[in-house]
C-alpha cells in the first residue's frame, strides 16, 4: 500500500481542483448534464494528452524551454522503465505522476478559454469528462501499467473485452519505452488507432 501513496495524493489534488472550480462555478447559473459534452471533453483531453507528450516532453522546444524540467523528469521516467517495464521499487514511480497542481493550472487555464467559448451549462459535463478521462484512464492506468502483479491489473485483465483492451494499451505503452520516438499515446481512443 505504501507504494501507492504518492497516487492517492494525486487523486486527492485532481479531484479537490476539479470540485473546487466546478463548485464555483456552480454559482454562475444552472448546469444541464450532457453525455455529449462530457465525451467532448474526453475527447479534447485525448489529443491533448498526445500532443503534451509528444512535443513538451520529448521535444526541445525554444520558447517553452522554462519548462524543460518536465522533460528532464520524462527521461527519467522512461530510464527507470527502460530495462524493465513493472516495478515495485518506490524510486522507479518519482517521474511518473504528472503533478496535480500542473492539472489545476491547466485547468483554471481551460475554464477560463471555456467561458467565452462555451455554453456556461455545459462546462461542468465538459470538465467532468476532462477529469475522468485525465485521472482514471491516463494518470492512474498508467500508474499500474507499471505496478508488477498489481491487484488492479488483475481485476481489469479478466473483464470481458476491457481486459483485452487494457492488455493491448500496457504493451502499447511499454513499446513506446522501448522505442521512445512513436506511441506516444497512452489513453483510449488514440491509442486503439496506434498513435
Ligand atoms: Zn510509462
Ligand atoms: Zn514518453
Amino acid at each position: 500500500m505504501r507504494l501507492h501513496v504518492p497516487l492517492l495524493s494525486n487523486i486527492f489534488g485532481v479531484l479537490a481542483s476539479y470540485f473546487l472550480l466546478m463548485w464555483c462555478h456552480a454559482y454562475l447559473g444552472e448546469s444541464t448534464f450532457s453525455t455529449l459534452w462530457m465525451i467532448l471533453g474526453m475527447l479534447y483531453t485525448n489529443v491533448f494528452e498526445y500532443g503534451y507528450h509528444r512535443v513538451l516532453l520529448h521535444m526541445r522546444v525554444p520558447c517553452l524551454s522554462f519548462l524543460g524540467y518536465m522533460r528532464l523528469d520524462h527521461l527519467e521516467h522512461h530510464y527507470a522503465f527502460s530495462k524493465k517495464s513493472t516495478s515495485r521499487d518506490p524510486k522507479d514511480f518519482e517521474n511518473i505522476l504528472t503533478p496535480w497542481y500542473v492539472f489545476a493550472l491547466l485547468l483554471f487555464f481551460h475554464y477560463s478559454v471555456a467561458l467565452f467559448v462555451m455554453p456556461h451549462a455545459s462546462i461542468i459535463s465538459f470538465f467532468t469528462g476532462v477529469t475522468f478521462q485525465f485521472l482514471v484512464l491516463y494518470q492512474v492506468n498508467h500508474w499500474f501499467t507499471h505496478v508488477t502483479d498489481s491487484w488492479y491489473d488483475r481485476i481489469f485483465e479478466k473483464l470481458p473485452f476491457i481486459g483485452k483492451r487494457r492488455t493491448g494499451q500496457k504493451e502499447h505503452h511499454w513499446d513506446h519505452h522501448k522505442r521512445p520516438d512513436g506511441k506516444y499515446s497512452f489513453s483510449p481512443p488514440l491509442q486503439w488507432f496506434g498513435f
